[in-house]
């Protein structure tokens, strides 16, 4: 089931949560504090200066009577000073106290909602990268975390004091004087109702204003990873006008949120000038009549200020509050995608299918069909078996299914209908994580990480004994490349390995799947940026593992080789041709050889170069 976005933020407070309650605790007696000056300004205008019965509740009256009354004050009048310098020193403590609360309990909560959102898009499956942008992505899990970060560090706190300012001056207002209450606060209501009109505007701009931000983060981003093919079709002015498009709609949106905020901060001081008009303008005519004195009328004036900063504040507080909740919003979005591992979770328990059995690699293919978008079928009732160590070659012409199968053997893709089997159990019962320790593929466009050469390798693997290294540096003919570099195996790859040659990095992609010994390999037109020579030294030193003596020992991987070039197709032990989806057909080499067909076609092609007899 999704969670709610609330839901998202409450399991993230989890270890936090009392430092929330402490700080909100310290926003209330801030709160308190804050409201006893214009009390004291009362007390010392109405009772210490002109003498009337001050109206203590009787801890006071009795502290006051200890010092000597009223009388003493008015000798003594730093006292009052102090007494307001004390409520503002107990004020400045709890602020201080809450602001350091708040701000620790909001790192902690970003950093396990950050947490959570990284681990989750490490599970999300393959096919959910097709849909999303990375620019989008980055977006969410930065800028719309730091919306979420602030929002915790500084605006829970100011809704906890805004609320608490409001209720209690309220209640101490109407204490002291409901005449001048009644006529102090009708505005109150009316600039809630406008700032809720203004929150719900705010929060559609925000979201188009946030997708702009996007927008240019994507453009960004892919300049960036495509800065190579940018230079080489000279696309700089069209990259850089494309940019710039995105970015002024960016700060148009912007725009439009600091005109909308504009207006309602031109209304609101223009509702709240009002109400302080009209405490003052009623207190004075009050005070001319003789029914409120000085003491109190100069108090109600400043709780009115009191009062109507929280509400002004308020436009603020529910801008953020918006903001937070749109960045939250997208968040959830992605968290609420289901990642790979849960659905399995669920049918794994009951099967344990793979439990205890000792891997062969036996491949069976039953039928399988392969759609990305409903009703297209990229793989059409495709069946074949691959025996334990066999070689299975496949060829088919670009964008006949080749890499989707490739990908649907490691789960990377799922199929439509129809199965996959490993020894004799459907993939789709077996953990992902064991499956793909059996299986092991190198993808057509394999990733490099800006990391060592020995690290690349290891990736699968973790920390690997140099005999290890050795052999899958031997078997993928990788060894003469770490030889050719003078820091060997710490050598740096650059992003994406734009500092190694195309063969360089396949020879590394493939050292990188060897070193997990899978007990099937799947090579998806891995050897074609190798040389012709090379391609059949590597293939001679992997089919050393496929000996005869090596299958029967039971070491050698099943292999399953998408390739182009015929030397590599023509040594495995079937070669499977690809049509549109389709089996065309299966076959040895010499089989195939024999009807017409995409495989005799391919060998007249290529083979006219090298292994036809020259034409007369
Ligand atoms: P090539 O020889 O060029 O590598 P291929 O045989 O490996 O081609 P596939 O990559 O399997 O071809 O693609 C088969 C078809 O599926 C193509 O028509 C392609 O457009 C489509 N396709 C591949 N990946 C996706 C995807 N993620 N979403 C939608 N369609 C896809
Ligand atoms: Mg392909």
């Amino acid at each position: 089931m999704p969670s709610r976005p609330l839901t998202v933020l409450w399991r993230a407070m989890s270890g936090v949560r009392s430092v929330f309650a402490l700080a909100f605790a310290c926003v209330i007696l801030a709160a308190l504090a804050s409201l006893v000056d214009p009390l004291v300004i009362r007390f010392t205008l109405d009772s210490v200066l002109a003498g009337k019965a001050p109206e203590l509740p009787a801890p006071f009256d009795s502290m006051l009577a200890s010092l000597g009354g009223t009388s003493y004050l008015a000798r003594n009048l730093w006292l009052c000073g102090l007494a307001l310098l004390g409520a503002s020193l107990v004020n400045a403590l709890f602020s201080f106290l809450r602001g350091n609360l708040s701000a620790v309990a909001a790192e902690r909560t970003a950093k396990n909602l950050r947490d959570r959102l990284a681990a989750h898009l490490d599970a999300l499956p393959a096919s959910y990268f097709g849909q999303a942008s990375a620019g989008d992505l980055v977006q969410r899990a930065t800028s719309d975390m730091d919306t979420v970060r602030r929002f915790l560090a500084t605006q829970v706190e100011e809704v906890g004091r805004a609320v608490a300012l409001l209720s209690l001056t309220v209640v101490m207002m109407a204490g002291i004087d409901g005449p001048m209450t009644l006529v102090s606060v009708p505005v109150i209501p009316a600039v809630f109702a406008f700032s809720y009109l203004f929150f719900r505007k705010i929060q559609k701009a925000f979201t188009i204003s946030d997708e702009a931000e996007a927008a240019l983060t994507q453009v960004l981003e892919e300049n960036l990873h495509g800065i190579r093919v940018v230079r080489a079709f000279a696309r700089e002015d069209f990259e850089i006008d494309r940019f710039d498009a995105r970015n002024r709609r960016f700060t148009g949106e912007t725009r439009k949120l600091i005109v909308l905020f504009g207006w309602y901060w031109g209304i609101s001081v223009l509702l709240c000038a009002a109400q302080e008009a009209a405490t003052i303008g009623f207190g004075a005519s009050r005070v001319a009549a003789g029914l409120l004195s000085a003491g109190t009328y100069l108090a109600f004036i400043a709780y009115v200020g009191r009062v109507l900063w929280p509400v002004r504040q308020l436009g603020r507080t529910l801008t953020e509050v918006g903001k937070a909740m749109v960045s939250l919003g997208r968040i959830t979005q992605v968290l609420n995608a289901p990642d790979e591992f849960s659905r399995d979770r669920v049918r794994l328990i009951n099967t344990g299918a793979r439990a205890g059995r000792e891997p062969r690699g036996r491949i069976e293919i039953d039928r399988l069909c392969v759609e990305y978008e409903p009703g297209k079928r990229v793989l059409a009732d495709v069946s074949f078996t691959v025996e334990p160590g066999e070689t299975v070659a496949i060829l088919g012409r670009t964008g006949s299914g080749k890499s989707t199968l490739a990908a649907t053997l490691v789960r990377l893709v799922e199929p439509s209908s129809g199965s996959i089997r490993l020894d004799g159990v459907d993939i789709a019962l077996i953990d992902r994580r064991e499956l793909r320790e059996l299986v092991g593929i190198v993808l057509q466009e394999p990733y490099l990480f800006s990391r060592s050469l020995r690290e690349n390798v290891e990736l699968g693997t973790g920390p690997l004994g140099e005999g290890e290294l050795e052999r899958a540096s031997q078997l993928s003919g990788l060894s003469p490349v770490v030889a050719s570099f003078e820091a060997g195996w710490a050598t740096a790859v650059g992003e994406e390995g734009v500092t190694l040659s195309g063969g360089q990095r396949q020879r590394l992609a493939l050292a990188r799947t060897l070193a997990k010994r899978p007990r099937v390999l799947v090579l998806d037109d891995t050897l074609s940026a190798l040389d012709t020579e090379t391609d059949a030294a590597v293939r001679r030193a992997l089919g050393g593992e496929t000996t005869a003596a090596a299958r029967a020992a039971g070491t050698a991987p099943t292999t399953i080789i998408v390739a182009h070039r015929i030397t590599t197709l023509m040594g495995a032990d079937r070669i499977i041709v690809l049509e549109e989806g389709r089996v065309a057909d299966i076959g040895t080499h010499a089989e195939l050889l024999s009807r017409p067909g995409l495989y005799s076609r391919v060998w007249e092609i290529q083979g006219a170069g090298g292994f036809a007899p020259a034409p007369a």
